[in-house]
């Protein structure tokens, strides 16, 4: 756990639910914990897997926010556990369990597979007809800061999976590419090195890809980083549009 840094310490309640393997049904396993006005969630799993329960599973990397490890369902919402101060929470009893949009693997700990499966079936990366810059360096593509600007909010994507586990459609239907990978289509789609618009749009042009989101916004709210992937599906729903009416996808995104 950090240093109090003099603080003054709290003690908290924290429940953890966790699937009991012989009987497969969930239980909640209550633990005392200390925790001053530094203290985030991560800290007190790490404090009660070392000291109260060796037997405990979450996952987590950097706890700084960049690796998108540690998400859990924490006092309700898909939060980052190294996120979340615990004085934030408003409350002395913090509940934590695993993401329910993922498959669970054990404890805190879930699959992501399948959410990986879903980002690179959108071809998360530059498309391009030709190879110049992969095999010669000095044929870099050059970007205007404007260029930029148009993808850039939307490159901050961590792969955490809060936002496909917030989304009451991802929840209910298996299929639906969710809302992570439909961001990372617009990011890539946006960007004026890019020349896989159609491609992309052409795959997602279907009830399980753009027509699946019914655009109850949860995915943004969770985001912590600010992605705002409900932005994006309802962009490129109106980029698959645009494209049917005129045939021509974002004309001029190369020449801004
Ligand atoms: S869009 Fe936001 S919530 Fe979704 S995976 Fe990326 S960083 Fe996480």
């Amino acid at each position: 756990m950090r240093q109090s840094l003099g603080k003054e310490q709290k003690t908290f309640t924290l429940v953890v639910k966790r699937l009991d393997p012989g009987t497969r049904t969930f239980v909640e396993k209550s633990f005392q914990v200390e925790a001053d006005h530094f203290t985030c969630v991560l800290d007190i799993l790490i404090a009660v897997k070392e000291k109260q329960d060796h037997t405990l599973s979450m996952r987590y990397s950097c706890n700084m926010g960049i690796c998108g490890s540690c998400g859990m369902v924490i006092n309700g919402k898909p939060r980052l556990a190294c996120e979340t101060n615990v004085y934030s929470l408003g409350s002395e009893t913090i509940h934590v369990g695993p993401m329910e949009a993922h498959p669970l693997l054990k404890d805190l700990v879930t699959d992501f597979d399948e959410f990986f499966a879903n980002h690179r079936s959108v071809k998360p990366w530059l498309v391009r007809d030709d190879t110049d810059e992969q095999f010669r360096a000095e044929k870099e593509y050059h970007q205007t800061h404007r260029q930029v600007d148009y993808f850039l909010d939307f490159a901050h994507c961590i792969k955490c999976g809060l936002c496909v586990d917030a989304c009451p459609v991802s929840n209910t239907n298996p299929h639906f590419v969710g809302p992570q990978a439909l961001a990372q289509a617009y990011r890539y789609n946006s960007d004026s090195r890019d020349q896989g618009e159609e491609e992309r749009l052409d795959s997602l042009d279907r009830m399980d890809g753009v027509w699946g989101c019914e655009f109850a916004g949860a995915c943004s709210e969770v985001c912590p980083k600010g992605v705002d992937p409900a932005l994006t599906i309802q962009q490129l729903k109106i980029d698959i549009m645009k494209r049917r009416l005129t045939g021509r996808v974002n004309p001029d995104k190369r020449a801004r």
